[in-house]
């Protein structure tokens, strides 16, 4: 895609419209368009993403959100920012993502003390595959709140055909260049159906702007994708769905592979994964250490997505209440848990490569 990136981008740079550009308005239809909502918001990264969703519904100080245990730290982060009350969950040992049972949970014990009214459940598609959206939404509905799907790993991703982004009532992702839509530094985008909740992050992402940008009626980010980004995520839009063909036929591979003696990850009936990780479970923290300096010897990386659960975080200390919750299966994530070379130009001997070297250590 050589030619066209530096077309792309030198269109910008001699336009002089670095801030806002048509790239950015169209890049946004697309992506609308691509995920099967009304409205798409870009931004300037995925944890601003995050944030405006949750300043355009006004969640604060004694509102509970909860998220997953197991997941990127600024899942929860937001949460603080806003200075509402994480309440971790555990996840589900098969697909890492967020345990309905545990959800529904922590939401009674959450209801029965009485100190936090539960709003928010930010459900996380780790690693590229969607969360379990039907039983998520029927807990949320009966309980009166809200979903806020970060999607930031998940993009691409899908269940019965509907596109990753398209479940939570808003739904966020990010283009850092390790996701599964990349762009050349940082960038992040939002999706509704809201057409209120819409016009909320569009003036929240401008300093809260009003009538203009010098009419200001709330208190908001600068938080912009950058017309250069846009533009390369036009060119990288085109051939994503090539690159989900080649990934999802890369985790066949390494899954046919490596089932005899890995824990490979499990993709239920009807879902279908973008593959932002490729992440097997060891038997224990003692295996994982060998397997990984086995890697490391014959040069091929790989790492730990997440070493640690989001209770344990030093920065939660004292504002969370997630120690009376059993997190017991991201707990235990946290200490088998290795994500192997992932990308759509991955070949079919680098793949061998990899297999090999775990499949001699776990015999
Ligand atoms: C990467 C990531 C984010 C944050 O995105 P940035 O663009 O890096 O700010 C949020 N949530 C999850 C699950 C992520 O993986």
């Amino acid at each position: 895609m050589r030619p066209k990136m530096e077309r792309a981008i030198l269109d910008v740079a001699s336009s002089a419209q670095y801030i806002m550009g048509p790239q950015v308005k169209a890049l946004e239809e697309q992506l609308a368009a691509y995920v099967g909502v009304k409205h798409c918001l870009t931004c300037a990264n995925g944890t601003d993403a995050l944030t405006l969703a949750l300043k355009a519904w006004g969640v604060g100080q004694g509102d509970a959100v909860f998220v997953p245990d197991f997941t990127f730290f600024a899942s929860a982060e937001v949460v603080a920012i806003e200075s509402a009350t994480p309440v971790f969950v555990d996840v589900d040992a098969a697909t890492y993502n967020i345990d309905p049972e545990s959800l529904e949970n922590a939401i009674e014990k959450v209801e029965s003390e009485g100190l936090l009214r539960p709003r928010v459940v930010i459900a996380v598609d780790l690693f590229g595959l969607p969360a379990n959206f039907a039983a998520i939404r029927e807990i949320a509905d009966r309980h009166g709140m809200l979903i806020l799907e970060d999607g930031a790993q998940g993009f691409g991703g899908s269940i019965d055909g509907k596109k990753a982004c398209s479940f939570g009532d808003i739904a966020t992702t990010s283009f850092f260049p390790a996701k599964p839509l990349g762009c050349y530094g940082d960038g992040g985008a939002l999706f509704t159906n809201n057409d209120e909740w819409a016009a909320l992050v569009a003036s929240y992402r401008v300093h809260g702007k009003g009538s203009n940008k010098y009419d200001n009626v709330r208190i908001g980010l600068n938080s912009r994708l950058d017309t250069l980004q846009a533009a390369v995520l036009q060119v990288k839009l085109n051939v994503f769905d090539e690159e989900l063909e080649r990934v999802n036929e890369a985790a066949r591979l390494y899954t046919d592979l490596l089932k005899n003696s890995v824990t490979t990850p499990t993709i239920p009936n009807g879902f279908g994964s973008s593959w932002a990780q490729y992440t097997i479970q060891l038997a224990g923290s003692e295996q994982r250490g060998e397997v990984q300096q086995a890697l490391n010897e014959a040069r091929i990386p790989s790492m730990i997505y997440y070493p640690h659960p989001m209770h344990s975080q030093t920065a939660f200390k004292g504002i969370s209440n997630a120690m009376p919750y059993d997190t017991y299966i991201s707990n235990k994530l946290c200490e088998t848990v290795l994500s192997l070379p992932m990308h759509p130009y991955l070949t079919k001997a680098d793949i061998e490569a990899v297999a090999d070297v775990l499949v001699r250590k776990c015999m």
